[in-house]
């Protein structure tokens, strides 16, 4: 199999490092589906895409060439560039998501215990739990208070700024017959253990809550927020090659990321172009924000219906004709843990964008097949324009698998393929990729858009 650092030629990994340490300030910087899309509707906005809600207010019509976005909720994002050709026809689509496993704050967070006042959370998406104890974390979200004035907390990033974090248990206390197992309910963040001398009881606890109280956040006010709890940090480089990329969040930033960078410089395509930056993809694609809203559907009719385009019979042929590519990440063939995995046919670093033909397991279980002759249309673009990509699945037969939002769109009839970058420790507070893939990822994504 090819080995893309063989392959790339002096200018392209110039390119590729260019393109890459843009991707690690996103990466360092957006940590929460909120702090993506407040950086991805800030750049739209500098590109030249229309905000939606503004063109429907002043009833701007919409033509080919344009480009619009719609955002939900703050946290989910829709990015189309219209085309010359009717919608009727189809739309090439790319669909990534921003939420990335964590540890979320509940909605009464703080209690004292001992004289050390702690944050309960509720993890969010599949982790490993033992991961997230002794690691400097950070505190990350929005805090709306009752007159809806909106709070936004960054807690440990700053390289001065303190960090949190669950702590763990000396070796030398954990009996080999009973080796400690953290749960869920373990998962608790050390956020204090001065005592405020004023307070009759819960001193450690008071002095947090006064802390809170000069950022104008109430105890109460926890219950109206959204906190996630992530790894503090930024992305490095990693290796001693530089070859890799270790960062929180990747699974599915990076294809966010490399997607929302091939729209971006989408000019006057002949098929119209939509970009779709979904959230709740972790927990099941559920939720107003997540793929199987119906906010997609409704804004691609508001969007149809500015440019003139818009009935019921129209908008569904559009999406039954549609192409997507369900560009989520897939785990890299890791040489430590052969044992689930088959080298043979997993994803490799270093190889290429990955694209999984289906997802699923044990007899291709809720996976969606992408067509063969999709494929081979897709074949054909790629070799076209020189990107390198590679033919996957994730993981043993009766082992792999796991799910994409791809199947949600193939509902309407459309053609879907799940495309994305191969990690090393996927769903790890730090997860790893490997540049030439990130880059190829991005390649593919812009070929695409010109199918
Ligand atoms: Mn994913
Ligand atoms: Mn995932």
């Amino acid at each position: 199999m090819q080995n893309i650092w063989e392959k790339y030629s002096q200018s392209k990994l110039d390119k590729m490092e260019k393109f890459c340490n843009s991707y690690k300030d996103f990466i360092s910087n957006c940590k929460t589906e909120r702090e993506c899309i407040d950086f991805f509707t800030n750049i739209a906005q500098k590109n030249g895409f229309i905000n939606l809600e503004k063109a429907l207010a002043e009833n701007t019509k919409l033509k080919q060439g344009d480009k619009v976005y719609s955002v939900n909720m703050g946290k989910a994002m829709l990015l189309m560039v219209i085309g010359s050709e009717p919608m009727v026809k189809g739309l090439n689509i790319i669909g990534s998501h921003i939420d990335s496993p964590r540890l979320d704050l509940k909605a009464t967070p703080v209690y004292e215990n001992n004289e050390l006042c702690m944050f309960d959370t509720h993890y969010y998406g599949g982790i490993k739990k033992y991961q997230w104890t002794a690691l400097p974390l950070a505190l990350h979200g929005t805090v709306v208070k009752k007159d809806g004035t909106k709070i936004k907390v960054v807690i440990g990033e700053d390289e001065n700024d303190t960090v949190l974090g669950i702590s763990d248990l000396l070796p030398h206390l954990e009996k080999e017959k009973a080796k400690l197992e953290i749960k869920g309910e373990d998962l608790n963040v050390l956020v204090g253990s001065k005592p405020y001398l004023k307070a009759e009881k819960d001193k450690v606890k008071a002095n947090i809550l006064n802390i809170l109280s000069e950022k104008k956040i109430d105890e109460k006010d926890l219950f109206s927020a959204e906190l996630e709890i992530v790894p503090s940090g930024k992305a490095r480089d990693f290796g001693l090659d530089r070859s890799m990329i270790m960062a929180y969040g990747q699974d599915d930033r990076v294809c966010a990321y490399t997607s929302f960078c091939a729209i971006l410089e989408m000019d006057k395509p002949k098929t119209t172009s939509l970009c779709l930056l979904v959230d709740k993809e972790e927990i099941g694609s559920v939720g107003a924000t997540a793929m199987n809203s119906k906010f997609y559907e409704n804004t691609i009719a508001e969007i149809m219906n500015l440019c003139g385009q818009y009935d019921e019979l129209t908008m569904r042929r559009a999406l039954n004709k549609s192409r997507m590519l369900s560009s989520d990440v897939t785990a890299a063939y890791d040489p430590n843990y052969p044992t689930p995995m088959n080298e043979n046919t997993d994803a490799h670093l270093a190889r290429g964008i990955s694209f999984n033909k289906y997802t699923g397991s044990k007899g291709k279980e809720g996976a969606n097949d992408a067509n063969p002759e999709f494929i081979a249309k897709l074949r054909r673009i790629l070799d076209e324009k020189e990107v390198f990509y590679q033919a996957t699945e994730m993981g043993k037969v009766d082992v792999g698998g796991g799910g994409t939002i791809a199947y949600i769109m193939a509902g309407y009839g459309m053609e879907v393929i799940d495309a994305g970058v191969p990690l090393l420790n996927m769903h790890a507070p730090w997860e790893i990729s490997c540049k030439v893939d990130v880059y190829e990822s991005y390649l593919c994504y812009k070929a695409f858009y010109t199918l």
